[in-house]
């Protein structure tokens, strides 16, 4: 048995991260957690209109881990939208195609999900400082009570 592919690859993360029904008080209101990676496969398999093959290669994943995240992700969507539950878009085993990093000098680099991987980068390239941040994209802070860092590493293990 070969390891387990944790991470899988994910180039875009939705601007909006949370649905909500009209017309249903919040104390009824039930929620579906859509994780980053079902949404990635939603937007490549069902937006972008790409065969299943290229939708796992794109992410890294076998075509039947790919399968069952786009079925979960259906399930989950179809389950909202007919029982008028809210979607919040979180967590997840995923690494960004690209993360930018900067350092407290102020540089700035991007490093390829392949590297991320390999060997996430623990200085900056430029002045060799430690001190080190990664920059998330758009969309991924949630208003100032959202936890910076929430998405960076989905699972405890
Ligand atoms: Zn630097």
């Amino acid at each position: 048995m070969g390891r387990h592919q944790l991470w899988r690859k994910v180039s875009s993360i939705p601007l909006i991260t949370y649905f909500k029904p009209a017309g249903i008080r919040m104390a009824e209101l039930e929620e579906v957690r859509l994780l980053v990676e079902e949404a990635e496969a939603i937007r490549l398999k069902d937006l972008e209109g790409m065969e299943q093959e290229e939708c796992a290669q794109q992410m890294n994943i076998s075509r039947s881990t790919f399968s069952r995240l786009l079925d979960s992700a259906r399930q989950k969507i179809a389950g909202a939208l007919l029982n008028g539950k809210a979607i919040r878009i979180e967590g997840g085993n995923f690494e960004m195609a690209v993360r930018r990093f900067r350092c407290m000098e102020g540089h700035e680099w991007e490093v390829p999900f392949e590297t991320m991987i390999s060997a996430p980068p623990k200085l900056c390239p430029k002045c060799k400082t430690p001190s080190i941040m990664p920059l998330f994209p758009t969309g991924m802070h949630r208003g100032g009570h959202g936890r910076r860092g929430h998405f960076r590493r989905g699972i405890s293990g």
